[in-house]
């Protein structure tokens, strides 16, 4: 597989942009490669400048659970495009979008749009302060909410693989409220309350860790962190940017009974475009400016055309619950080939799924909390990453992200992807 135009772009690229990307984990490095630049993408394929066609698990991180380029979300599209593309005051569309969330997520009243995940998460910890009139916050180990300062302790995706738990340009100030514990680790979170519960706003979790590989939430625990900030008065935020409308239509709180006090979305919500979005009970929520006095806003936050991807990717998710046992049924699977393969090779390392949520880990034993997973042969994923990269699988470019799948991967696909592994394995 030659990659010369990619490695063309990619020096360009390197002259005018940090790192050549503008996202780090796009840059490969974890997995010591260039990255390929993509064409285009169609279905579950994405094609590279290159000519090279691969299986893509990537998904752009999430947001295309229905593929790429599907034309049934990009219905309308043009038309919206030619009509105006921002305005600076309200459309209907918004309103549209925000009652969809609320009518899919009981535990929602009211819903605020914003641009990306990071500010999603980043408004909703304001907001929560605001609230409660308290400061500190509790985050976990692994867990990635975005890279707004007071959140970028100890977090996964990108600052995993590259061991940066806490970034430079962070002043140790805007850290200092941020309390850490172990994911999936109830009596850590108490001895914490014990100790300062008066004084925390918030805890903020990814009921189901997608930045430290895939590591799902305890039930126990999720719901043991629901009853601990009602105990204290704080607000549970659940960050779904990459569960909300992907683990089921009403995300990770429909799939384990557990509410939270407010939720994060990004990813699926702009069906490939850029959208975040917050939301939760309406006397939290009345926080929010202008009815309240919690500032937050944006130039380009609601902007029809994100509005319209996302609302044809939620309503096309509504209307078609099959689609999620379909995604599920892939990824079982996918467990349960990958599982097979290594076990028949004898490869020192395991399968986690969860849901249509999948992970291989290039370690044995439980993967329950950052701790379990951090020791990860991560020189071995990287060959692996590229004998499959090589053979047109795309997988996510480092060891400590999960695959994503999309309504458009066949079990053809599935299969070959199974197959392509158990050769590559064999090499390794
Ligand atoms: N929260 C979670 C759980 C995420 O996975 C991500 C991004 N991968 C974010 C927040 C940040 O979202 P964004 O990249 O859109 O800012």
């Amino acid at each position: 597989m030659k990659h010369n135009k990619s490695s063309e772009i990619f020096n360009e690229a390197k002259k005018y942009i940090p790192g050549g990307v503008n996202s780090p984990v796009r840059a490969f490095r974890s997995v010591g490669l260039d990255p390929i630049f993509i064409e285009r993408g169609e279905g579950a394929k994405i094609y590279d400048v290159d000519g090279n066609e691969y299986i893509d698990y990537i998904c752009s991180w999430g947001p295309l659970i229905l593929g790429h380029s599907n034309e049934k979300v990009l219905e309308g599209i043009d038309e919206v495009l030619r009509r105006g593309t921002s305005y600076g005051v309200p459309t209907e569309i918004e309103v549209k979008m925000a009652k969809l969330i609320v009518e899919a997520y009981p535990s929602i009243d009211m819903v605020r749009m914003v641009n990306s995940g990071t500010e999603a998460t980043m408004s909703a910890l304001r907001v929560a302060r605001g609230y409660t009139g308290r400061n500190k916050i509790l985050k976990f180990e692994g867990c990635y909410h975005g890279h707004s300062d007071s959140l970028l302790v100890k977090s996964g995706s990108g600052t995993l693989t590259f061991g940066v738990p806490t970034s430079p340009g962070v002043p140790a100030d805007t850290v200092k409220d941020t309390l850490v514990s172990r994911y999936n680790d109830l009596d850590a979170v108490k001895k914490i309350f014990e100790e300062q519960g008066e004084e925390i706003a918030a805890i903020i979790v990814e009921p189901v860790g997608g930045n430290m590989g895939v590591v799902p939430g305890k039930k126990a625990f999720l719901q043991g962190l629901r009853d601990i900030c009602d105990e204290y008065g704080a607000v549970l935020i659940f960050d779904e940017v990459i569960t909300g409308f992907r683990l089921a239509y009403g995300g990770a709180q429909e799939v384990y009974g557990v509410e939270a006090h407010m939720t994060c979305f990004g990813k699926i919500i702009g069906g490939g475009l850029p959208v975040g979005a917050y939301g939760g009970k309406k006397e939290i929520m009345d926080m929010v400016s202008p009815v309240g006095p919690v500032y937050q806003a944006g130039t380009l936050s609601g902007n029809p055309l994100a509005m319209h991807m996302g609302y044809n990717n939620l309503r096309i998710l509504k209307d078609n619950p099959q689609i999620y046992e379909g995604i599920e049924a892939k990824a079982k699977r996918l467990e349960d080939g990958f599982r097979k393969n290594i076990h028949e090779l004898n490869i020192s390392a395991e399968v986690v799924r969860f849901k249509g949520m999948v992970c291989v880990f290039f370690a044995e034993g439980e993967f329950h909390s950052y701790d379990d997973v951090k020791n990860c042969d991560t020189d071995m994923y990287s060959r692996y990453f590229k004998g499959m990269l090589e053979r047109g699988v795309l997988l996510p470019p480092a060891q400590f992200e999960g695959m994503f799948l999309s309504s458009e991967h066949t079990i053809e696909h599935i299969e070959e992807t199974i197959k392509i592994q158990y050769d590559v394995l064999r090499e390794l």
